[in-house]
């Protein structure tokens, strides 16, 4: 992973293609007899006038395909050009030094260069790339080299390069770059403006590229967190794959449920929030209009390293995620290890049934530096944004109260060191065994909040693999013993008066939205790509009859049943069939 600044989001996989020109072309530097003066400063003039065609004609065509902002850029190139003070330090230069023209024009634009550079303000720091774009026109003019043409790239390439100079971009056939991956510039550089109009994914500041990174390397490029995957692994271009999907998803005729609440046809408004797994999760959320963060998993983290991540590895991401969904609520989770989630750093003791072994918060109280370095990460959030602390795999309130002592250990040392968090951080337990589902009652007196994880609940209540294809048929996320489970926790949370949220994939199919919010769950949190899905059948459903939907469901016998009754009484979508007078369709 090399990282940089993301400098226009959205991700971007493909092959890299690494624009190996030279940026400064070399420089001819000879002295000259003062009977050559006159000649130098002849030539020097032709390749100003030469050059200034070039940019004016390159203006045009910018101006004509991509749009007069972009075109500027070449205008204020001219003016640079144009400036009498450059002629005449150049000219001086020569003269005085006896050196050729383009040496005392390196000699000038390095001076211009280095003043930039160290300049405060950004945008004068970004307009290097156009000195140095300017250098290179005058030196190739001068060199009689003719136009400076574009490089030739492969169709739907990532395009790597130390700097992309304004004119080479201009040049490219930019709608089959799938992004930009440069060594230098910010995002006030003019490639970075013309990646964001285009809307293509770039990172930029990303040190070395142009040498780490080969044409034919398969490249990652997520322009949101700023960070360039190098050959990933398969596990890594799945993630992203996820994302991709995310991102484009959602059927047209969902999109104007973007800006409407979650609210039931008696209404009731509800929270409804995204699963992330990485930083640039949070685009695709925001692109949702997500209420917060429901379940944010933090594997991803230490799966794409070598180590365990530093606490200031953890930190700088989740603080980036924070205070961009800030300010709306982002739920933790401590890191879920174990059971399928392995790590090549971190090899566990072999077992004939992972599931059963050491997994989430076992795991991190055998390991309790894994969880303090953690647990500091997620506090130090918490002193600026509302996140909460999630447990993953809790089995009962010895495992909430182990962990409160290391929050509150840890919780001490950073009051020690004077760093600032929230000393009432709400800890909320993960219901994805049974027996946490069983206990929620007493459990509810340990836990700030519960969330309901059925993808491990299933598996945990049905004994069948969640990740095994022969137990397939088995894993019944509809069958009404996982319903009754359900139905008591909701009813253990409720007496309790602590909030229940579910996360499991369960709550992101539409079918299951009635019989969910009849059982009383009030609060969704599920993948992006499904939030219009599920906030659209939260919208057809009215609580009273939903209500009567989950107690039908209850008395049922088995899965399938159940899925029968749900299909009988789906709600029909305005854009299927013409709704009735009556406010719902569901009707019992
Ligand atoms: C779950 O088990 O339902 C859950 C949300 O956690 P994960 O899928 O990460 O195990
Ligand atoms: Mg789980």
């Amino acid at each position: 992973m090399l990282k940089g600044i993301g400098v226009s989001a959205g991700v971007a996989q493909g092959t890299a293609y690494v624009v190996a020109e030279g940026l400064r072309s070399t420089v001819p530097n000879r002295s000259v007899r003062a009977s050559e003066v006159e000649g130098e400063r002849a030539r020097f003039d032709a390749a100003v006038a030469r050059a200034d065609a070039e940019l004016l004609a390159l203006q045009e065509e910018v101006r004509e395909n991509i749009g007069p902002s972009q075109a500027d850029i070449f205008a204020a190139q001219r003016l640079v050009l144009g400036d009498p003070f450059l002629r005449e330090q150049v000219l001086r230069s020569a003269a005085e030094q006896h050196i050729n023209v383009e040496a005392a024009l390196s000699k000038v634009f390095d001076e211009y260069t280095r003043r930039l550079e160290t300049a405060p303000d950004g945008n004068l720091r970004a307009r290097t790339a156009d000195i140095d774009d300017v250098r290179k026109r005058l030196l190739s003019a001068l060199a009689q080299q003719g136009t400076l043409e574009g490089p030739k790239v492969p169709d739907g390439a990532i395009v790597v390069s130390d700097e992309l100079l304004p004119s080479v971009t201009a040049r490219l056939e930019l709608d089959s770059v799938r992004a930009f991956v440069t060594e230098r510039g910010n995002r006030f550089s003019h490639s970075s403006i013309l990646a964001r109009s285009l809307g293509t994914p770039a990172v930029a500041g990303v040190a070395s590229a142009a040498g780490k990174i080969r044409t034919g390397d398969r490249l990652i490029v997520d322009g949101v967190a700023g960070v360039v995957f190098v050959n990933p692994e398969a596990s890594i271009e799945r993630e992203y794959d996820r994302l991709a999907a995310d991102l484009r998803s959602s059927k047209e005729e969902l999109r104007h449920l973007v800006d409407l609440s979650s609210l039931t046809l008696d209404g009731t408004t509800l929270p409804l929030l995204a699963n992330v797994n990485k930083f640039s999760d949070t685009e695709a959320a925001l692109l949702y209009n997500a209420d917060g963060i429901g379940l944010y998993r933090t594997e991803f983290t230490f799966s794409i390293r070598s180590a365990f991540p530093t606490e200031d590895e953890q930190y700088e991401f989740l603080e980036r995620a924070a205070e961009r969904m800030h300010p709306r609520k982002l739920v933790l989770r401590l890191v879920d290890l174990g059971g399928d989630k392995t790590l090549t750093y971190f090899p566990l003791p072999p077992s004939r049934n992972p599931s059963l072994a050491e997994r989430g918060i076992r795991l991190l109280l055998r390991h309790v530096d894994v969880l303090k370095t953690q647990l500091r990460a997620f506090l130090r959030v918490s002193a600026r944004h509302p996140v909460s602390i999630l447990v993953p795999m809790v089995i009962g309130i010895e495992d909430v109260r182990q962990v409160r002592q290391v929050v509150r250990q840890v919780q001490a040392e950073l009051a020690a060191e004077g760093k600032p968090f929230n000393a009432a951080i709400p800890i909320g337990a993960m219901i994805e065994v049974p027996s946490a589902g069983l206990m929620a009652r007493t459990l509810a007196k340990e836990v700030d909040f519960f969330s309901l994880g059925t993808n491990d609940l299933v598996q945990y209540v049905l004994a069948a693999d969640r990740e095994d294809e022969t137990t397939a048929p088995y894993y019944q996320p509809l069958h009404p013993a996982v319903l009754h489970l359900i139905d008591s926790v909701v009813e253990g949370a409720r007496s309790a008066g602590r909030e229940l949220a579910i996360c499991g994939e369960m709550a992101g199919d539409p079918l299951h939205t009635a019989l969910l919010l009849g059982l009383g769950l009030r609060e969704f949190s599920v993948a992006p790509r499904q939030m219009l899905e599920v906030k659209d059948a939260i919208r057809r459903t009215h609580l009273g009859e939903a209500r009567k939907l989950a107690r039908a469901a209850l008395d049922l016998g088995s899965a399938a049943e159940v899925e029968a009754l749900l299909h009988e009484h789906r709600p029909i979508r305005k854009y299927d069939a013409p709704v009735s007078g009556s406010k719902t369709l569901l009707d019992f």
